[in-house]
């Protein structure tokens, strides 16, 4: 049986949240089979717990927030993308904010973390989402076309495609493909960092956002060129940014997907209309386990290293 994930045990980090600039302190902690993936705002006099559905994404204007109440969780996306790279189902993340700490604004930071405290198998059948018939979402048209789509395969892979007018990202790969059967999520993946403009950080700091965002969590450029001093971590860091978005936004729907995804200019937004494009139509996809792992995909039967 290809068997659900959680960790062996808690692990901990303290950062600050990119729009809010808030100090968060962050527990990872197993959790049972069929948990999921669950956030709890641990600082409310109340605890709150938000466990991850596509109907708790309520904003996601700068990146995909989850709600309950009043109770926020912002910036998911980079934590919700290095589980469903690791393959991790049941985890409760502890917060004393509203928002994720954003760490070095990619995902290797969540990797080392889970990695660090190590992925345990559990007694119960990992479910999947299987697409049986394909799912599109689609927006404007010529310079605005936007578009994301989810098609049957037996495994799960990514393609997108970005279309940056920019000098530093002309010049890099505008688009990326990743298979998780064949590609390293750690190596290939989790190390794109988040990307932004000084023009538009100027514009949302004085709309209080990006708070905590600068050269030590995000590619930051000017008009003409990157601004840090290292330079990029992949050539195509920015598209590569973009799948590690889509992974944790798609993984948001609270399974693991049995799809090829691909997309053009998508963002938080249209990921999330994806999900619910999908949920909307029942007939396109159905929930399958493995009893037999050789059944599934390559890749899939092995657990993330712990060390
Ligand atoms: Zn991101």
């Amino acid at each position: 049986m290809l068997k659900q994930r959680t960790l062996k045990s808690l692990t901990h980090a303290v950062g600050v949240g990119l729009h809010s600039g808030q100090r968060v302190e962050i527990t990872l902690r197993p959790a049972a089979p069929d948990t999921g993936i669950v956030f709890r705002r641990v600082d409310l006099p109340q605890v709150v717990e938000i466990a991850v559905s596509a109907e708790a994404v309520t904003d996601t204007r700068l990146a995909s927030t989850l709600s309950k109440g009043n109770a926020k969780v912002l910036t998911v996306e980079h934590l919700m993308s290095a589980c469903a790279g690791l393959g991790v189902d049941n985890l409760y993340v502890d917060i004393t904010a509203e928002e994720i700490p954003i760490l070095d604004g990619s995902a290797a930071s969540f990797v080392f973390l889970l990695q660090s405290a190590g992925v345990e198998l559990q007694n119960a059948p990992r479910r999947f989402i299987r697409l049986l018939k394909p799912v599109e979402v689609r927006e404007g048209s010529g310079p605005t076309e936007k578009w994301a789509r989810l098609e049957p395969f037996h495994g799960y892979k990514l393609s997108f495609e970005i279309d940056f007018n920019h000098p530093a990202v002309d010049s890099t790969g505008q688009r990326v493909e990743f298979d998780l059967s064949t590609g390293s999520y750690s190596r290939d993946i989790a190390r794109a960092r988040t990307f932004g403009f000084t023009k538009d950080v100027e514009m949302m700091r004085a709309n209080g956002l990006a708070l905590g965002g600068g050269l030590d969590n995000a590619i930051v450029m000017d008009d003409y060129k990157v601004l840090n001093a290292d330079g990029l971590r992949y050539d195509d860091e920015f598209v590569k940014h973009k799948i590690l978005d889509a992974m944790g936004d798609l993984y948001l729907v609270g399974k693991p997907l049995l799809a090829s995804y691909s997309a053009f200019r998508s963002g938080h937004a249209m990921n999330n209309k994806l999900l619910r494009e999908l949920l909307a139509h029942q007939d396109c996809w159905d929930v399958v386990t493995f009893e037999d792992v050789k059944q599934a995909p390559a890749g899939f039967a092995q657990p993330a290293r712990a060390w």
